[in-house]
This record gives C-alpha cells, structure tokens and sequence, in this order.
C-alpha cells in the first residue's frame, strides 16, 4: 500500500483520492483554502465521459442527485437566426451531461471522500516538496510537513507541484477572455430546460439554461484584455449590456434580470506541460493541462485523469513505470482537447459562426463523449 499526498481538494484531488482508495493505496488530501477554491460561484458541466469516469469508481451517483441534465445545445447567430442542434450525446438523466455549481461539486466530492475515509486537511498550502529517504515530503505555508511515499499534484491551473516537478514549466496562456457566470431569477425570461441555448454574438458569446426551479444560469465569454484588478459589479453589468446591445438575443434582458452577484474572471489555457512527473511527483487535472473553458471538458478531463492514474498505480508497482503509462495514455487526448477548445474559443470570440460550423462541431466531438474506463481492465505497461 502506497501513502499518497493528494494536493489540492478540487475536481482532480477528490477524485484521484478516491480512485487510489479504490485501488488499494492509502490517499490523503491537502487542501490550501478553509474550504473550496477560485471561481466557486460559477457552475459547471460534468461531460458524459466524466460521469462515465466516476461511474469506474461508483462516485456518479451523487452528482447526478445534486445536478440536472443537459442533453443538447441548440446554437443561434447574433441575429436570432437558429444555426442548429448539437446533442451532447447521452440521455442526460444516467449518463450526462449534468450541471452544477462548481461549489456543489466539490462539496459531494469532499463528502464523498471523506465517507469513504480519506482524510480532508485543510488550510494546508502546499510550497515545496522534495524526495529524502525514499520519502517525498511536502512543505506547507503554515511550516508543517507531511510524508508519503508519493505526490499528486491536483493543485490546479496555477499549479506549484508543476513548477516544483519542472521550474521551467510554461506559465498558464491568457486565452483572450473574460468570462462571467450568473443566475437570474425573472418568469418571464425565455427558457431551455434540460438544454443549452447558446448565441454567437457580434461581440461576445452567450450561453444559458434554465435550472429545474426556474432559474436562468448563465454565462458570457467577452473578448477583453486581462483583468489585473477587481470590476466593480455596475461596471460588469455596463460592459455585458454593451457587448450584447446589437445582438437579436435575451442575452441583455438575462444580464439585466441577475440580482446576485455576477462573476467575472480571466479564461487561462496551459496547452502542454513538457514534464509531468519527477521523484514520485505527478500532475494531474489542470495542473497538467487546462483547457480554456469553451469546450466545457475540463472537469470531466481531471476526473478522467485521475481514475487512469490510480489504474496505473494499481497495476504497476513501479512509480516511475506507472507515472510513464498514465502520460502515454493521457496526453495525447488531453492536449487534443486543449487545441480543441481553443479553437472553439477563438471562433466564438470572431461571432461569425454559421450552420456548418455547428454540424462540424457535432461531427467532430464524438472523440470527447464516448471514452469509456472500464475498471476492471489491466493497464499494460509503457516500456
Ligand atoms: C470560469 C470557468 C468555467 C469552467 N467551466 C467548465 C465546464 O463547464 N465544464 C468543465 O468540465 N470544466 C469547466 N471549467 C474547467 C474546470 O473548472 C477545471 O478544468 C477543473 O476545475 C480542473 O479541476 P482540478 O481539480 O484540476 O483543479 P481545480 O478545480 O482548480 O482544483 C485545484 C485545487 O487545488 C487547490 N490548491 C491550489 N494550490 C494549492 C496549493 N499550493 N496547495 C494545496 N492546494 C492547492 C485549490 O484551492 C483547489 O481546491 C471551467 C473553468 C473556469 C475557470
């Protein structure tokens, strides 16, 4: 049995945690906030091929109960012109995609792990690690340490494991937006329950759904320079209203319905990590590549990620063997997908998207959708 400090309590480190569990190992997770992390008031949609990954670990079934589903997105121009209907490919109710508010997610992950008793330490801030003894040793903010037999670094895209594995790893890539999410509450906004409705708009992209209890949840993707500092919430409002102002769409009337507080933050992208392991450290989740958030497979690409990683570590006794078969396994997909949704970020950004840009999309996704991870299966191991 392996004792494995799990850093950072998000997505992939809750996750991870459970699939080594699973797997027979010994996991711990770090976490450097009291509780969750950055952008906790957006939401988010787990992937087919993400709930499929946490089905292999029997974790599915609290997010399904915590979400709703999300079974197509239908695709309109800044005119109001409808350009088509792209299914996401599952039945939404079993096999997603479901959203949630990312707050949501990590609190069933937590619960989860911490039912299946894998302890959750937090205000723990990770800011070194090295191999002594045959033993890594994490260092934290606080001054504390804490020993195991290996490191996965879940800590995230602004990840310190990736510069501790590698000082000269690429920083994260401002991907050009800004983006912001909100919840409106008005009966009389237009509505796509079980759905998305998605807007190319002349100057910024729009998205929505309508939550089971009525709720507009919403988000804009604005082509901006990088936010340095705080916007105040009228002055998000003022920027949304214009950006939306010549567009044949409610994206205006969504924004100007939202009373809560609207969240605003830059879209970051790390398109490859050359090194993902060293001395019994390893990346997983955004802390090894991020995609920007256009493709919405993010999540489900960490969870991915980390039930491969704990087959691996079930599988290969060596570390080093186990930490090469889940690289080989992984990177090619995932970097496929960073180009991917960078791609569709930057054609969402141009506003000029036309009927055969949505049969591509839908033609073009079913790599994403269908990956299965049976359990059971062996990993063979990379030379
Ligand atoms: C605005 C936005 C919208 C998105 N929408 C979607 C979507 O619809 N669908 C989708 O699939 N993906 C989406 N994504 C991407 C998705 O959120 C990420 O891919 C996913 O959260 C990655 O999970 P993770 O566990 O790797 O990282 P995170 O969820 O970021 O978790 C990292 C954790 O590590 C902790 N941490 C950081 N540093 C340290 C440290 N030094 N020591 C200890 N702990 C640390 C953090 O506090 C955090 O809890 C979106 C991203 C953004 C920014």
């Amino acid at each position: 049995m392996t004792d494995a400090l799990i850093i950072g309590g998000g997505i992939a480190g809750a996750v991870t945690a459970m699939a080594l569990k699973k797997a027979g190992h010994n996991p711990a997770i770090y976490e450097a906030y009291p509780t969750g992390a950055d952008d906790i008031g957006a939401f988010l949609t787990i992937m087919n091929n993400g709930l499929d990954a946490l089905r292999a670990i029997d974790a599915h079934q609290p997010v399904i109960d915590n979400s709703f589903a999300a079974n197509e997105v239908e695709f309109l121009n800044g005119q109001g012109t409808r350009l088509g209907l792209q299914p996401l490919g599952g039945d939404g109710d079993i096999n997603g995609p479901r959203t949630l508010t990312r707050a949501t997610l990590y609190r069933i992950l937590h619960d989860e792990a911490t039912r299946r008793g894998i302890p959750v330490i937090h205000d723990k801030r990770l800011i070194q690690a090295l191999r002594q003894d045959d033993k890594t040793i994490a260092t934290f903010a606080d001054g504390s340490t804490a020993a195991g037999d290996l490191l996965v670094g879940a800590d995230g895209i602004h990840s310190i494991t990736r510069s501790i594995i590698d000082p000269t790893a690429p920083a994260p890539r401002y991907a050009g937006l800004n983006i912001a999410y909100g919840y409106a509450h008005d009966a009389d906004l237009p509505t796509a329950a079980n759905s998305y409705r998605m807007i190319f708009g002349g100057q910024a992209f729009f998205g929505y759904t309508t939550a089971p209890d009525g709720q507009t949840w919403w988000f804009a993707r604005v082509p901006a320079p990088e936010l340095t500092e705080t916007v105040p919430q009228s002055e998000i409002k003022t920027r949304l209203t214009e950006a939306f102002a010549a567009d044949n769409s409610p994206a205006g009337d969504i924004v100007a319905a939202t009373t809560d507080e609207i969240h605003l933050s830059n879209a970051y992208d790390v398109p490859t990590t050359p090194t993902w392991h060293r001395d019994s450290m390893i990346l997983v989740g955004d802390a090894a590549h991020a995609a920007s958030p256009a493709a919405g497979q993010g999540a489900s690409m960490a969870i991915e990620d980390s039930v491969t990683l704990a087959q691996c570590l079930r599988d290969i006794t060596d570390h080093d063997q186990a930490f090469r078969t889940y690289e080989h396994l992984r990177r090619p997909r995932v970097e496929q997908l960073v180009a991917t949704s960078a791609e569709d970020g930057a054609r969402a950004a141009q506003g000029t998207a036309n009927a055969q840009d949505v049969t591509d999309r839908q033609d073009t996704r079913a790599w994403l959708y269908r990956h299965h991870i049976e359990w059971d299966t062996r990993v063979t191991p990379v030379a």
